[in-house]
């Protein structure tokens, strides 16, 4: 089963540090369901923007999640809000806090980004700038 939803369908448009800009695919590939187990295994792909932490550009990457649900996730998703069909748990909010707690705090948009200047505050990405940077080290 797959399934596609919108960042704001998922209440994703406004997360700190993190931008949802593209939309989010779920397959859900292995359900099991009887009285006494319950377990869904899913996987979650989505693009997310963010802010490099060196040089402040934006940029892309992907996000791919491996996400199992069972019992215990179920007792924590009490709260949430169950589809009458009893066979349908509405793991959307779920899936919205797992994409939020593995948002990279820190980012950095390439192995070797250059930075900002410290002086002047170019982007050395885009090429050096004249700043004579003392090399005051002692
Ligand atoms: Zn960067
Ligand atoms: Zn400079």
């Amino acid at each position: 089963m797959r399934f596609t939803f919108s960042p704001k369908e998922m209440d994703l448009l406004d997360i700190r540090g993190v931008n949802f800009i593209h939309p989010i695919n779920v397959r859900i590939y292995h359900i099991k369901k009887s009285i006494a187990n319950f377990e869904i295994l899913l996987n979650v792909s989505t693009r997310i923007q963010l802010d490099c932490s060196d040089c402040l550009e934006s940029f892309e990457q992907d996000m791919v999640l491996d996400l199992k649900i069972d019992d215990e996730e179920l007792e924590f998703m009490d709260d949430y809000e169950c589809n009458e069909n009893p066979n349908l748990i509405n793991i959307l909010p779920f899936i919205r806090e797992e994409l939020i707690i593995s948002s990279p705090d820190y980012a950095i948009c390439s192995d070797d980004c250059k930075g900002l200047c410290p002086k002047c505050g170019k982007n050395l990405n885009y090429g050096r700038c004249d700043c004579v940077i003392e090399e005051n080290f002692e």
